[in-house]
């Protein structure tokens, strides 16, 4: 398995990381690409990952359902998103 596979596999067995936030537990994740569709090389781009449920992913309240700047209107930053995913990734391997 390639690197950044092994990274996407990661990601996602963290489960959602807004739903973890929320305070809903660890639900079930897809893996959400922070500029998807922006033309970044994919290998890099896989790097810039994080974990959301289907309903935060793609549905009603999700990043792509509502679009990113109310999401994060909603929520929190993308970032902050990114960032709580990276801390998660560092406290598992430990
Ligand atoms: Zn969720
Ligand atoms: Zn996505």
């Amino acid at each position: 398995m390639s690197v950044s596979a092994r990274h996407l596999d990661r990601v996602a067995s963290l489960g959602c990381v807004l739903c973890r936030h929320l305070g809903q537990g660890a639900t079930p994740a897809q893996v959400h690409h922070l500029r998807e569709g922006q033309g970044m090389g994919q290998r890099a781009d896989d790097f810039l990952t994080i974990p959301l449920c289907p309903e935060h992913h793609t549905g009603q309240s999700g990043i792509h359902g509502m679009g990113r700047k109310a999401f994060e209107r909603a929520y929190l930053p993308e970032m902050d998103l990114l960032a709580m995913t990276i801390e998660l990734l560092e406290k598992d391997r430990s």
